[in-house]
């Protein structure tokens, strides 16, 4: 970015506009949101923390859910109430008939991704202050996340169709940025200070797959737009650095041994949904799951310390108790060590609603209590292996004496937290020794380490 210096004033400018930002939504949305921050910033405007200071409000729209639609319309009524002006974008601004129906008094609605059409829509309802010397962002863009930790988005949109999925209509096939592109990012986000990256998209190990994997070149060395050249680019560059949204094809295997050297975090985001070959047919999931339990067992072998999260959904159409047994035991074998589990829910729009045999909600509710009780039993198995361990922690917040952090195995806002006590003087992002004093379900305790 040009240094601009402003050392004399042409006039004094006038007040600021402001726009109030409510974003909902998974982390994929979370960056969109912080891309528009960033845009409006540049061109001057400022962010409102509340909405009766904002001049008018965005609301950044999940629709994946039909209980996050809900969360969604209800947001843009309570923004309507509150301050009366907004825009919505996101996904289910997608569907811009659904929101101008139930509120015709939106100022206007656009899509995913769609930034221009956000901007062109403040600049209307909104017009920029044009005094340039204001107009100043940092390189590394604004986020929402905390300084030490930032998501990288690495392409858009998603070339698979899980039947129970409508993100494909909403964002559109695959689209993958440039290598050389997302690796200047990564670095500037390493001079803004972010010690953690979170590489995130709808299928991150299918990146450069649409653009056949071109090659690019970043600091005189080529690149190829794949994900093993992406892991290696951003293992050189010193951040703890996380990989989400993996899905387990073979290649995936390349990537451990840069986990083994201490380049990539050891800890992979994996969607299964779920084991049984009859339920992952019916939901069309990409990547086979041969194998699959041989090649985890393979990666605990080779990064002993390797974390394994992942999602589920019990009770999707056609699943019968032995489908689900079938699950339970993929869990017990694979030792799987983070789980979100979601029981199916209809999504308008999805094939899968109209898949036969719907189970009934008294037994998806009897399967997910089944399966989150081995998860927890897992989860506090892993944990209580660690007591007596020296573990590295990121501190996410301080007091001055006491801080709360996360081992390599935590993903902010989703996994579980060490809860250090007797460390003075602890900053958000520094990373600290600990020996681990005690464990539950989820969460550590731990203390600095006695000097030998
Ligand atoms: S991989 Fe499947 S679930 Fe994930 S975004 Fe693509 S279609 Fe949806």
């Amino acid at each position: 970015m040009t240094d601009i210096q402003a050392p004399i004033r042409p006039h004094v400018a006038p007040i600021a506009p402001k726009v109030g930002i409510v974003s909902l939504g998974c982390p994929k949305a979370l960056v969109d949101s912080e891309r528009i921050i960033t845009r409006l910033r540049a061109e001057g405007y400022e962010i409102s923390p509340d909405y009766t200071g904002a001049d008018l409000v965005l609301v950044n729209t999940c629709g994946f859910l039909d209980s996050a639609r809900d969360e969604s319309l209800e947001a843009i009524g309570e923004a309507l109430t509150e301050n009366g002006r907004v825009i919505v974008t996101g996904c289910l601004g997608a569907e811009p008939e659904v929101i101008e129906e139930r509120y015709p008094k939106v100022l206007a609605v656009t899509g995913p991704h769609q930034y221009e059409q956000v901007m062109d829509a403040v600049h209307t309802h909104c017009p920029p202050r044009t005094d340039k010397f204001e107009a100043l962002v940092p390189e590394s863009g604004v986020r929402l996340t905390p300084r030490h930790y930032a998501y990288l988005k690495i392409s858009e949109g998603c070339s698979n169709r899980c039947s129970f999925c409508i993100i494909p209509s909403l964002r559109g096939d695959l689209a993958s940025r440039p290598i050389d592109q997302v690796l200047r990012e990564a670095e500037q986000l390493k001079n803004a200070g972010v010690r953690e990256l979170l590489v995130i998209s709808q299928d991150t190990s299918a990146y450069g797959l649409d653009v056949k994997y071109a090659p690019r070149t970043w600091k005189d060395k080529e690149y190829e737009t794949r994900f093993l050249d992406l892991c290696e680019g951003l293992g050189e560059m010193g951040m703890w650095t996380r990989l989400h949204y993996v899905y387990p094809y073979p290649h995936v295997d390349k990537v451990i041994p840069l986990m083994a050297e201490g380049k990539i975090l050891p800890y992979l985001d994996i969607p299964f949904q779920h084991a049984s070959p009859a339920v992952l047919k019916n939901m069309k999931r990409p990547a086979k799951q041969d194998q699959v339990l041989e090649r985890i067992l393979q990666w605990r072998k080779d990064v002993p310390d390797i974390a394994i999260r992942s999602t589920f959904i019990v009770g999707f159409p056609g699943e019968t108790e032995d489908d689900f047994q079938q699950l339970m035991d993929f869990m017990t074998e694979a030792r799987i060590d983070r789980a979100g589990c979601f029981k199916y829910e209809d999504v308008k729009g999805a094939v899968s609603h109209d898949l036969p045999d719907h189970v009934p909600e008294e037994v998806k509710e009897e399967r997910w209590h089944r399966f989150m009780q081995l998860q927890q039993e897992i989860s506090h198995e892993r944990s209580e292996a660690q007591i007596g361990r020296i573990l590295d922690v990121i501190v996410d917040d301080s007091n001055g004496k006491e801080a709360v952090g996360r081992t390599m195995a935590d993903a902010p806002e989703i996994d579980g937290l060490v809860n250090l006590e007797d460390y003075p003087d602890l900053k958000p992002g520094d990373i600290v020794k600990a020996v681990i004093t005690d464990a539950d379900f989820y969460d550590l305790w731990g203390r600095p380490p006695k000097a030998d």
